[in-house]
């Protein structure tokens, strides 16, 4: 009788603990179940979305230019629950096919990240930005988010749910951090997400954007060695010896990817440890 009521024991105490271990695991995969598209998924914070994302237990599609990184990607993920797609987010018909792919794939999407963006050509003064420039800009970084959202709205109207976040940045919030066109790309995606997160709220669909500063990633590299400086990093935030990596954009767009931000929608979520709050022509704050 001893014996039994010993093994009982034990088997309760196994179980109660599994059922814990489960419980946290499950607890602590945040995007469980869910099916996510992310633009511009091949490299820098799409591609750390794309990891922290699946490491959460979400279906991943990678949808980018670059096909080789994009596939490589994919590889290192789990390939049951990733897949990449080829998509220009300029072409309204690669993005339907994106967006298209996700839900025959994996019979849904939960969230949509419109992340795809370029710098352009480092040209700063506006006599000598082109027209062809500025829209070229435009097209990948405002209008590929349009077309993102709008298709993603396709599928989630009719599911009644879904989460749309946006990269924006702190050109998002004020002037003289980038071009002309990129400024322009960025204020004009906050206008786009605050429009829609007022339109599809009635169907349950939150839009929001995040917001980075500086991130050296291949964008901001690449912009830099135009202009033939590394100014970026004797730019101050009020946090000082931080460094702003893609994962920290990747963790804000899980927050706002799962249900633990279901009631925030029309934010934009800034990631600059406090830059954008402060105008250093005036402050009163010595920097030690
Ligand atoms: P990145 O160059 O590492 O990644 C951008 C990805 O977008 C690349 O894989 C590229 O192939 C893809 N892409 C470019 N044009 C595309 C198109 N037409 N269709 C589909 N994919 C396309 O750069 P990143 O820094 O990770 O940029 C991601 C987003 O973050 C961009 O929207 C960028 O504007 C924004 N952002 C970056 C910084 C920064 O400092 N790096 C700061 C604020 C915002």
């Amino acid at each position: 009788g001893l014996r039994v009521s010993f093994f009982i024991f034990t088997h309760i105490l196994t179980c109660s603990t599994m059922a814990s271990f489960s419980l946290v695991s499950a607890a602590a995969r945040r995007l469980e179940g869910k099916v996510a598209l992310i633009t511009g998924g091949a490299s820098g914070i799409g591609e750390s979305t794309a990891r922290i994302f699946s490491k959460h237990g979400a279906k991943v599609v990678i949808a980018d230019i670059q096909d080789e990184l994009g596939h490589s990607v994919c590889k290192e993920l789990n390939p049951q629950s990733s897949s990449f797609v080829h998509c220009d987010v300029t072409k309204e018909t690669e993005v339907e096919n994106a967006v298209n792919h996700a839900v025959s794939k994996y019979g849904k999407l939960d969230i949509m990240f419109n992340n795809a963006g370029i710098a352009g050509a480092a040209k700063l003064n506006i006599l000598d930005t082109t027209k062809a420039e500025f829209e070229q800009v435009v097209s990948v970084n405002l209008v590929g988010a349009f077309l993102g959202t709008k298709h993603a709205a396709r599928v989630m109207i009719p599911a009644r749910k879904g989460s749309i976040i946006t990269t924006a940045s702190t050109s998002s919030i004020i002037g003289g951090g980038a071009t002309h066109g990129y400024t322009s790309s960025k204020h004009g995606v906050v206008g786009l997400m605050r429009n829609t997160a007022v339109e599809l709220g009635q169907f349950g669909i939150r839009a929001n954007c995040v917001s980075p500063y500086a991130i050296a990633t291949p964008l901001l590299n690449d912009f830099l060695k135009q202009l033939d400086t590394n100014r970026i990093s004797s730019v101050f935030s009020s946090l000082k010896d931080e460094v702003l990596r893609p994962e920290d954009v990747a963790e804000a767009a899980l927050y706002l990817g799962s249900d633990e931000s279901k009631y925030v929608s029309g934010h934009n979520l800034v990631i600059d440890g406090g830059f954008t709050i402060v105008n250093s022509s005036f402050c009163l704050f010595a920097q030690s």
